[in-house]
Parts: C-alpha cells; structure tokens; sequence
C-alpha cells in the first residue's frame, strides 16, 4: 500500500487502497467470470426489495436494460448507490435506466457489492411489482461453491470432510437448479432453506482447495448406467440415526436417501445430545397455530394444546411422526420435521428444538422435549459423521458413498 502512495498519487491510490482493503484474500488473479461452459446458479440475494445499495470496488461497471441496451456506468469508489424500480425504468444514484429487466455486469469478477456484500458472476434485476424487485445473481456453479463451503463446515475440519461437502453442495445445487429453476428467475435462496451462502467474503483456501479439487463431481443414483443427480440433502449432525427424505419431508422413497444408523459416529459433535427443552403449552398452542396459519394447515385450529406423543419412529427407533392433541381430544398427526417446524416457529429468540429426534414427555403445564439428538433434519450426509470419518482417514469420495448408500460418483462436467 506504501508502494501504491508513492507510485500513483492520491485519486488512483484511493481507488488501490480500497481495492486492496475490499478485496479478500484469494480472490487476486481469480478471474472466474469467464468460466464459460459452466452451470450457472440463480441465487436469489434479495427477494421483493423495494430499494437495495450496489457498489464496485472497479471504476466502472456495466448496466444493461431490456429498453436501453449497454451502458457503462461510473460508481465512486465506496459511496454505493441506491437501486430503485419506478415501474417503468430503474433509478441507479442519480442515472435512470429505462426498462424492466436489468442486468449488472463486473469489470472484474467479484467487485459488485449488493448491500455491502461482495460476489462473484453477474446480477439480474427482476421486477416483482410496479416498485419492487429480485436482485438474482448468476453465478458459475464453482465459484458459487466457495461461497458456501466455508460457511456450511467449521474452519478446522478436515479437507476429506470439506471435498465431500463440495460434491454434496454442487450435487444440491445442480438439482435445484435443474427441477426448481425452470419457470422462475432463480433457482436457490442464500441461506439455510437451500445452503448458506456468503459470496467472496466467505471464501476460504481450504474451500477453494475441496471445491478445485472436486471440480464437476456430483453424487447420482438410480438404475446403473443411467444414474441422475439427486436432491442431497444434507444437514449438521444426526445424532446417531438419520432419517428418509420419505420422513422427513415426505419425499418419494428412494434408498439414496433412506434412513442410517451410524452409531456413535458423530458424538464428537456437541450436539449429539442435546439438554431437555421445556416449553408451557400455552406457548407451544401459539407456535403451532402460527406455523399453522402461516401453512394454511388445519393445525391453524388447534385448541390448547394437550399433549405430544411419538405416533411412529423408524426402524432405527427414531420418531417420524408425532400426534399432537388438542384439550377437545382433536388429534393432529405430524411429520417429525413439520413438528420441529411447528414447535420453533415464531419463538421470538424462546427455547428451540434443534432436531426432530427427541422424546416428549408431557407434563400438567409444559412439555420436556427429551433425549434430544442431533441438528437438522437429518437427511442423507450428516457433517459431523462426515468430520469423525475424515479423521479417521476415509476420502472424501468414500464419505459421500456411505452418506447417500447405492450412490455413485461421476462427473457432471
Ligand atoms: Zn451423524
């Protein structure tokens, strides 16, 4: 930075000292917006905004609108600007852009910032009413994935354990992709209800390395020589026993993503076992009519609640559906992860069940969610199981193998 005083005067040095602050280490000589032939990703950064901050750590960036074409667009150098649809053209600072659909184009890959955060590929901008709009970026697949992996797994894990993330995270995306993304603007959310995902800013070596050394690997299955990706669901730990996409959601069976029993493989995570939760029945009748309400499930009507009981559990022993009773005696029959759902939603910062794997003992004014285990739903790869096999010694390949049986590995591109 001294070097950069001295060498380019004040205006440019501005621009270089900033460039050298915002820019995250490992991004230098990255350019990855030329990573043609790759799978794009649509994520959808912000979703119905009436007005979002963009700015560029580059002197310039590109605007292009379905009415005005091209355009280059000069941005001072940290002083973002406000981005506001009227209906009939986009306001960017103090420029109007006619048109409805407009997209934003880097000089250099991951210089754009959307609200302060920075990210890789282009930006398109959606508009979901007369003042209000999607910011959707568009992302190669690779590059997409080191913004997620560092986010999804814990600094000090295991590089096997980082790689069979990498193939589970792009198999996740490229399905998504695949079956959600048609008919809409974007194919995947950046946080947990798809998989986290933090842009430059979240990118680390050991990421970067597992996502470059998995480069196109996706986990498929189905009848030998024409297997396809597959929706794999993955979450943090499953404290012993996984459960069925079947279960857990209420997917179609399939053996990929079938229930395990791992034993004590991941009780190195602190979640293994969880501590009883109690919450009052009045409060859980509340959550559960707002996750109801908010559903449009018949549980909306729910009385008092009475009681919570294990309907069914697997053939592991884990719970997969709960009956929970109202003080008329109506009875609401539940999958395990619908009653999770219910019983966290709207807590205000209350107590949470961190998994559906528990044991409800009811009591006059309140129910004990015991013997709790796991974090997450439990589906195909639990991370913690990942982790304690990475130390063990086992790759990464052999770690998606086990977390997804009868899967197999093959390149996507
Ligand atoms: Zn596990």
């Amino acid at each position: 930075m001294n070097i950069c005083w001295k060498q380019v005067g004040s205006v440019g040095c501005g621009i270089w000292l900033f460039l050298l602050i915002t820019l995250p280490a490992g991004c230098a000589g990255r350019d990855r917006l030329g990573s043609d032939g790759l799978p794009v990703i649509r994520v959808r950064l912000a979703a119905d905004a009436n007005q979002v901050a963009i700015g560029t750590s580059r002197p310039t960036l590109t605007v292009a609108s379905t009415a005005a074409g091209a355009r280059k667009l000069a941005l001072v150098e940290g002083q973002p600007a406000a981005i506001t649809f009227t209906g009939n053209g986009w306001q960017i600072g103090s420029v109007n852009v006619p048109g409805d659909d407009l997209t934003v184009t880097p000089d250099v890959d991951g210089t754009i910032n959307i609200n302060g955060e920075f990210y890789r590929g282009k930006f398109r901008l959606v508009p979901t009413s007369p003042t209000s709009f999607d910011v959707v970026n568009h992302v190669d697949a690779e590059s997409y994935l080191l913004g997620v992996l560092a986010r999804e797994l814990l600094r000090d894990w295991n590089e096997e354990a980082y790689k069979a993330q990498a193939i589970v995270a792009r198999t996740y995306a490229l399905y998504e992709a695949r079956t959600q993304g048609p008919g809409k603007h974007w194919d995947v959310h950046p946080d947990t209800r798809s998989q986290v995902y933090g842009g430059v800013k979240a990118e680390t070596g050991k990421a970067t390395e597992a996502v470059d050394a998995t480069r196109g690997i996706v986990a498929a299955a189905g009848a030998s020589g024409s297997e396809k990706i597959f929706k794999a669901y993955f979450s943090a730990c499953c404290g012993g026993v996984g459960q069925s996409a079947y279960d857990a959601f209420g997917d179609a069976y399939s053996p990929v993503l079938s229930e395990r029993n791992v034993g004590g493989l991941c009780n190195i995570s602190p979640k293994h076992n969880w501590a009883p939760v109690t919450i009052d029945k009045p409060e859980l009748t509340r959550r559960i009519r707002s996750w109801g309400e908010a559903r449009n499930h018949p549980i909306a009507g729910i009385q008092a609640v009475d009681r919570i009981d294990v309907e069914s559990v697997n053939r592991f022993g884990r719970p997969v559906r709960f009956i929970v009773s109202d003080v008329s005696g109506q009875r609401y029959s539940l999958g395990s992860e619908e009653t999770r759902w219910a019983c966290n939603a709207d807590r205000k910062g209350g107590p949470q069940l961190l998994s559906s794997y528990f044991k409800p003992v009811n009591q006059p004014a309140e129910i004990v969610f015991t013997e709790g285990h796991g974090h997450g739903h439990g589906v195909g790869m639990c991370q913690w199981c990942a982790e304690a096999m990475a130390r063990r010694g086992i790759p990464a390949e052999e770690i998606v193998r086990i977390s997804y049986p009868k899967s197999v590995l093959v390149k996507a591109y």
